[in-house]
């Protein structure tokens, strides 16, 4: 629990009220309807390419298998990870922090005079708050995903960890280009608007002094970063500029090049639905001498940010399976009505629920952990079989131990002994359940129970209870 106490704070944390943020989530319903028709979707598609439910329960626990077994040897995986990638002249950096992972990235563009970044999707970079922190430093750090660059467009961080964008709808993309794009026209077609986007990054590619990626998995036995996308940006960021800087968590290296597809197919399909992305690119150092293209130099930065305490705590350290895939925030009721932005941090959904917590410590953003109707969907859908909910209830209990709540009010009390007779008093039972039956769909929208009624729909309660509807089907009732 050291890691929970002493974390690896962000700026960003004494700025972040949870409560302010669901209730502005909520009345968003603009918001709420873009979320449901991606969400829809992303749902659909990844229910079409694992139909089969035998073949996805192998692979899921083929690729738990795979996760846990590069945890349970990730020192001696990363150092062997480091050797193979010296051999293959790839520069590798150690950054325990994010400002020494941002320092780094500075370093490797100061000696080069370098003024010009191009980024591919990078979710570590987001952890790093990169681009703000180049900014200040006079350097251009242009994202050149499509829908990190429409978020970038917006001065707005990503709302999904797969989808940045997806918070938004075709026609406020169209009139983010038109906004802010020198010369773009007004148009909702996604062809035009593609167009228009790959116009100006195409300049932005050929410019740079520095291409920047992330890393999808490390194969420590060869040395070779796995990347995968499907706009192809990634693989002109990797190869365009003539230094490439990837930058990775540190649990993302994996022992061997045979565990990769599994762990890809489960990636991409529960992802984005795919059985494989366009492009997997698999880069294994700078160009060769006989080579005509690629990036002269090639650097790993390798991020722990408070993940080596996370990994020495036999509980959370599961934490660390994650594949960022996505799918738990798609699946998620609570993730699904707020959007990405509502969590205050950067990663959003159940992950973040367990991962900010432990980042930035209980006493910032525990309350996340409370963000969940443990309804599990997340873990059932989880490709590598994360126990999201035990994470969870640890974590709340954890944050409760923490900040003892202050004795209960008078009503507090009096609602506990109401439960409390009716689940133990046969009669009360019963005439509550009728209660119940009566009330649904009627619970007021006054006094206390305001802040739950006006923005949830009410349950409709059966107006017979079990035992009465199975007594009159002629049941007899044990
Ligand atoms: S916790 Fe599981 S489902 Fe969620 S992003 Fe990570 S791997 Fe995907």
């Amino acid at each position: 629990m050291d890691h929970l106490n002493h974390p690896v704070k962000s700026n960003h944390a004494a700025r972040f009220n949870f409560k302010e943020n669901v209730t502005g989530a909520l009345s968003n319903l603009q918001l709420r309807q873009n979320l449901r028709a991606a969400m829809d979707t992303l749902i659909e598609k990844r229910r079409a390419v694992f139909q089969d439910a035998d073949e996805i329960e192998g692979l899921r626990n083929q690729g738990a298998a795979i996760k846990r077994r590069a945890l349970a040897q990730l020192p001696h995986l990363l150092k062997t990870l480091e050797q193979n990638l010296v051999k293959n002249n790839v520069k590798v950096h150690w950054a325990e922090t994010t400002d020494q992972a941002n320092q780094t990235v500075l370093e490797i563009m100061r000696s080069h005079k370098a003024t010009r970044l191009v980024k591919g999707k990078s979710m570590v970079s987001e952890e790093m708050h990169l681009n703000a922190f180049l900014e200040t430093h006079d350097i251009e750090s242009m994202e050149t995903d499509l829908g990190e660059y429409i978020i970038q467009l917006e001065n707005e961080p990503p709302s999904h960890i797969i989808v940045p964008a997806i918070h938004k709808n075709k026609d406020q993309i169209a009139q983010t280009f038109h906004d802010k794009i020198p010369d773009a026209p007004y148009t909702e077609d996604a062809e035009e608007l593609t167009a228009i986007a790959r116009q100006t990054l195409r300049h932005k590619f050929l410019k740079a002094e520095v291409g920047l990626s992330g890393v999808n998995f490390a194969v420590a036995e060869t040395g070779t970063l796995c990347l995968v996308e499907n706009e192809g940006n990634g693989r002109m960021c990797t190869t365009v500029p003539p230094v490439h800087i990837a930058v990775m968590g540190l649990e993302k290296v994996v022992e061997k090049v045979s565990d990769l597809p599994p762990l890809l197919r489960l990636l991409t399909g529960s992802a984005t639905g795919q059985m494989i992305t366009t492009y997997v690119n698999l880069i294994s150092g700078p160009r060769k001498q006989e080579e005509k293209d690629g990036p002269r130099e090639v650097h790993l930065i390798i991020l722990d940010n408070g993940r080596s305490r996370i990994l020495a705590d036999p509980v959370l350290r599961e934490t660390l399976l994650c594949i960022r895939c996505g799918t738990c925030l798609n699946h998620c009721p609570v993730y699904t009505r707020l959007g990405g932005h509502a969590y205050g941090f950067v990663y959003p959904g159940p992950i973040g629920k367990i991962l900010t917590p432990q980042m930035e410590g209980l006493e910032a953003a525990g309350v996340l952990a409370s963000a969940s109707s443990l309804c599990n969907a997340c873990e059932a859908v989880c490709p590598v079989k994360i126990p999201i909910p035990n994470l969870l209830r640890r974590l709340r209990n954890d944050h409760a131990q923490k900040n003892p709540k202050p004795s209960k009010s008078s009503i507090e009390r009096i609602v506990w002994k109401g439960w409390q007779l009716m689940n133990t008093v046969p009669m009360v039972n019963t005439l509550a359940a009728r209660a119940g039956g009566f009330m649904g769909g009627r619970l007021p929208k006054i006094g206390p129970l305001k802040e739950w009624t006006t923005i949830r729909t009410a349950p409709r309660y059966a107006r017979q209870t079990l035992h009465d509807q199975v007594r009159s089907e002629g049941v007899e009732d044990a």
